[in-house]
């Protein structure tokens, strides 16, 4: 008995889990080739919501993964399905964040802009350029009642010179500006995590990841197994310190477990 013969999809994390920065995790690449050998849906599940899914498909493409463009899942789909689902077709969106949220928006049939005028959404993902006078658009709208939707709320986004600025924090302030709160589409809210299983026909999915906080949490609130790997940020220890119902299903060194004999 393996764990890939428990689960008919791998619903993956990608930094600390496949990848840390420019490399793969070791043996990462093969593990992936043998859950697909074995018949099993892949994602690529990510909060990023700043690239499209051909840039991170292009990356997961270089450094040995070659996934079809269908494996990858952003928060950027996620977030630009649910606005779909909660606006009328033809709608004006406020679009905070990258040019790649603006082609997800557009893709959903939705009008995308960059000011409040007209605008009956705001969906928010993070974008290096986004500045004072763009989040007073969004106040302007949000206020006005607009529904607004978050890619994800990562306070942080870590980068070569340490932790900085992550979506989470530019929602904040935004929060902090309206008295409003958005719903959110990443992990570990669900819709991201539902999305990726329905797009790969999974009943049942099992959610890989490095962090508790997101990818665990995630897991546990879409009520689907997990398997913590400990090639990124949380650890064994701070795993067992939660509550049971908050622990991941199983932990492991790395991604070679999921193809190794385990009991029952
Ligand atoms: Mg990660």
């Amino acid at each position: 008995m393996t764990l890939l013969s428990r689960y008919d999809a791998l619903l993956l994390d990608l930094d600390g889990t496949v990848y840390r920065g420019h490399a793969p995790v070791p043996g990462a690449p093969e593990a992936v080739a043998a859950a697909r050998a074995a018949g099993l849906a892949i994602r690529f599940v990510t909060n990023n919501a700043s690239r499209s899914p051909q840039e991170v498909a292009d990356h997961l493409t270089e450094i040995g993964f070659a996934p079809a463009l269908d494996e990858v899942s952003t928060s950027a789909q996620a977030a630009a399905s649910m606005l779909a689902d909660l606006v009328p077709a033809g709608s004006t969106v406020l679009v905070l964040g990258t040019e790649a949220l603006v082609e997800q928006v557009r893709q959903r049939g939705l009008v995308p802009t960059r000011t409040a005028d007209g605008a009956v959404a705001v969906i928010q993902g993070l974008s290096q350029d986004t500045g004072w006078r763009e989040l007073a658009e969004a106040c302007v709208a949000v206020r006005a009642g607009a529904v607004w939707v978050a890619c994800n709320v990562d306070l942080t986004l870590p980068t070569e010179r340490g932790l900085l600025p992550g979506s989470g924090s530019l929602v904040r302030a935004l929060m902090a500006a309206t008295d409003a709160e958005p719903l959110v589409a990443g992990k570990p809210a669900v819709p991201l995590l539902e999305q990726a299983a329905k797009s790969a026909g999974a009943q049942r999915p099992l959610v890989v990841g490095d962090r508790l906080d997101t990818d665990i949490a995630g897991a546990c609130n879409a009520g689907m197994d997990s398997l913590l790997v400990l090639t990124g940020v949380s650890t064994r220890e701070e795993a067992m310190a939660l509550p049971e119902d908050q622990r991941p299903t199983h932990i492991a060194d790395d991604l070679s477990v999921l193809s190794a004999t385990v009991e029952g």
